[in-house]
C-alpha cells in the first residue's frame, strides 16, 4: 500500500501557502507508476497554482519493494543528526517498523539522506547486488587514492546502466559541483570473489563491523572517522 497525506507548503518562488498532496510511502509492487514517477523525478513534484512554478518537495519518504522483501528509509538532509543522534534516530525508524502489519516480514532496512543514494540503492538491489560488498569495493577505491578520492569532496556511485557482465560500473560525483567526474571499473569475477570470501562467519562479522547500518555507507565510514 502507498500512503500520502496533504501538507501546507510554501511556494520556493512566489511564496503562496499552498495544500499539497505528497507521498509518504510507496509500494512499488502494488503501484510500479510510482517507482517510475521516482526515477523520472516526479514524485511529490509540485506545480505552484499563483506562479506555475514547478519545483520537487524531498521529505521522508519509505521506498517499499515486497518482492525483493526491501525496503529504503529516505531522510532527507538528516545525516548530521545522524551521525549526533544515532540512537534517537534509529528509535524513530523502529517506530516506523513497528507501524507495519504483523505478518511482513522485516525486510533489510535501508537508510539513505539523499535522493542520489537513494536512486542508487534502488538501482543496486534491482541488479541482484549486496550493499555492503559494493560498498566494501567503494571503501577499498577511497582508500588506494585518498588523495584523488577524498570523501569529503567526491562520492563513488554504482552506475547500474554501464555496468556489464564482466564489470561493475562506479562514477565519481564532486559533491561542490554536482558534476560526474569519471569512471571507475570493478571486476565482477572480483565482486562475486568477495561476496564468496564474506560468506563465511567470521568474514560476515567484519563485514557487519565495517558497515552495521542502518546507512550503510564507505564514506560515511571515512567521515565518522576522521570526526
Ligand atoms: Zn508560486
Amino acid at each position: 500500500m502507498s500512503l500520502k497525506h496533504t501538507y501546507p507548503i510554501r511556494c520556493p518562488k512566489c511564496s503562496a501557502e499552498l495544500e499539497e498532496e505528497l507521498y509518504d510511502s510507496i509500494n512499488v509492487v502494488d503501484a510500479p507508476a510510482l517507482r517510475d514517477q521516482l526515477m523520472a523525478n516526479e514524485l511529490n513534484a509540485v506545480e505552484c497554482v499563483h506562479c506555475g512554478f514547478k519545483f520537487r518537495v524531498d521529505k521522508r519518504l519509505l521506498y517499499n519493494d515486497p518482492d525483493r522483501q526491501v525496503m529504503v528509509f529516505w531522510f532527507p538532509g538528516n545525516e548530521a543528526e545522524y551521525r549526533t543522534n544515532k540512537e534517537e534516530f534509529l528509535e524513530s525508524m523502529d517506530a516506523l517498523n513497528t507501524a507495519l502489519p504483523d505478518e511482513f516480514d522485516p525486510p533489510a532496512v535501508h537508510l539513505v539522506f539523499t535522493r542520489t543514494e537513494l536512486i542508487e540503492r534502488i538501482y543496486l538491489l534491482e541488479a541482484d547486488l549486496n550493499e555492503r560488498v559494493i560498498e566494501y569495493v567503494k571503501y577499498m577505491m577511497y582508500s588506494r587514492n585518498l588523495e584523488k578520492l577524498d570523501p569529503k569532496k567526491k562520492a563513488i556511485l554504482f552506475n547500474a546502466e554501464d555496468s556489464t557482465e564482466e564489470a561493475l560500473c562506479f562514477v565519481v560525483q564532486d559533491l561542490d559541483s554536482m558534476q560526474l567526474e569519471g569512471m571507475l571499473q570493478f571486476d565482477r569475477s572480483a565482486y562475486e570473489g568477495l561476496l564468496e570470501m564474506f560468506d563465511n562467519d567470521e568474514k560476515t562479522a567484519h563485514l557487519m563491523e565495517l558497515f552495521p547500518g542502518p546507512h550503510v555507507s564507505a564514506r560515511e565510514l571515512f567521515l565518522q572517522d576522521q570526526e
